[in-house]
């Protein structure tokens, strides 16, 4: 094999406007290249510290476990899970999407007892509902997704803390989606554990998942673990069947490293670390409240002009998130040749759905780096001039129109 085949890495120019990954802040991407430190070194845990106290901040917590883990989003969702549940554990998990899918499919693989309950991909639930549910199940974890990117939906929570103290159960929320672009108050709301990822409102690039975890949390799982571990020494034996099957996502280990005596576990990835500590830097320099108005301006400025080209927004208007807009197709479009022409002849790349959705639904994300006005205007003008080549004939300029008035209207306000 000679490696002159390969040419240097050059991606072509696009500009994601999907429902993530987004493109990354250019101070993100730059941070990623700075020099690189070993894991013991004071600079590298003095940036770990410094990650902790920004991320608490983006958290709206105290809390003292505000870490990384080295992965994607999935990465955090699983550490959280695969440290929390034990065989025969009882959990319930509200589904309105792909998402509540994965939480399902990973605590199912932890032997968890799962318990669903579902609504229509579109719409969300009511708190009742959920606490209906857990007097019914008696779970000891309520597994939920704050912002299903998959429909587009934002599941209320700012009830759910206290239904679960009323009865007992440890609350966890996946905030991928949400965390940066919209309200996500841990405290607040008494979420035990919230995990996240670099990629969609945080701006940066895939690879690191920020968690926090409670006290009430952090003791659970630490309890667990010094059980097993006193099972396992008590039988001389190797005791994998009483212990949890993950050494890298054990979080009892991943604490102890971030903790002030840095027991070695990984490796940190210092470049990730390096992006997300600017990825949190950025917004908290912004304001987390301001980043959050960002999102919803262009988020409306957006839908008001795919509203003006007469196409169907999709799901229930009072529960979508800020930072990703669900339009149903045209019967007249097919969905595959619009995106391509969309990818090919302006760089720029939406996205479909999936499962009951997919090529019925696009998602353009509005997140990040790119919850900005040009790329707003650029997505319409180039889907504009898309769909009225393949045929469905809209009134030429009314997007753009549409979308600078509310951005006028903003500025007025
Ligand atoms: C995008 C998204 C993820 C993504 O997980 P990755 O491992 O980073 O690909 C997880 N959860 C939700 C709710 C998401 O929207």
């Amino acid at each position: 094999m000679n490696a002159h085949i390969f040419s240097q890495i050059n991606p072509p120019q696009r500009l994601l406007m999907g429902p993530g990954p987004i493109n990354a802040d250019p101070r993100v991407l730059r941070a990623m290249s700075a020099p690189l430190l070993g894991q013991y070194d004071p600079a590298m845990t003095a940036y770990m510290n410094e990650v902790m106290m920004l991320y608490r901040s983006v958290f709206r917590t105290n809390n003292d476990r505000t870490l990384l883990i080295n992965g994607t989003s999935r990465a955090g969702i699983e550490a959280i899970l695969v440290s929390a549940i034990r065989p025969g554990d009882k959990v319930l998990v509200p589904v309105f999407g792909r998402f509540g899918h994965l939480l399902c499919e990973i605590a199912r693989r932890c032997q968890a007892e799962v318990h669903i309950i579902e609504t229509p991909w579109g719409t969300v639930f009511t708190p009742d509902q959920i606490e209906d549910a857990i007097k019914r199940v008696r779970p000891t974890l309520l597994l939920t997704v704050h912002g299903d990117t998959s429909t587009t939906m934002r599941q209320p929570m700012e009830e759910l803390g206290a239904i679960c103290r009323r009865h007992n159960v440890l609350f966890y929320t996946d905030a991928t989606a949400t965390l940066g672009g919209n309200i996500v108050e841990t405290e607040l709301w008494g979420i035990d554990a919230v995990s996240a990822g670099m990629q969609k409102c945080l701006g940066g690039s895939a690879g690191t998942s920020p968690i926090t975890l409670s006290e009430q949390m952090a003791d659970y799982i630490y309890r667990r673990r010094h059980v097993e571990e006193g099972i396992r020494d008590a039988l001389h034996q190797d005791g994998e069947e009483t212990i949890i099957s993950s050494n890298y996502f054990d979080l009892a280990m991943v604490m102890d490293y971030w903790g002030s005596e840095r027991l070695n576990h990984h490796t940190e990835a210092t470049t990730a670390l390096y992006g997300a500590r600017e990825c949190a830097r950025l917004i908290l320099q912004e304001g987390l409240n301001e980043g959050i108005a960002r999102h919803k301006l262009h988020g409306d400025a957006l839908r008001s002009g795919i509203e003006a080209m007469g196409l169907e927004i999709f799901g229930d208007l009072q529960h979508k998130m800020n930072n990703v807009l669900g339009i149903h197709i045209p019967d007249s479009l097919h969905d595959q040749q619009i995106r391509e022409c969309m990818l090919n002849d302006f760089g720029i790349e939406i996205g479909t759905s999936f499962g009951p959705l997919k090529g019925k639904v696009w998602r353009i994300g509005t997140m990040g780096y790119n919850a900005r006005k040009d790329c707003v205007m650029q997505t319409l003008a180039a889907l504009e001039a898309t769909i009225n080549r393949h045929g469905y004939k809209t009134i030429q300029g009314a997007a753009m129109e549409s979308a600078w008035r509310v951005y006028d209207n903003h500025k007025k306000s």
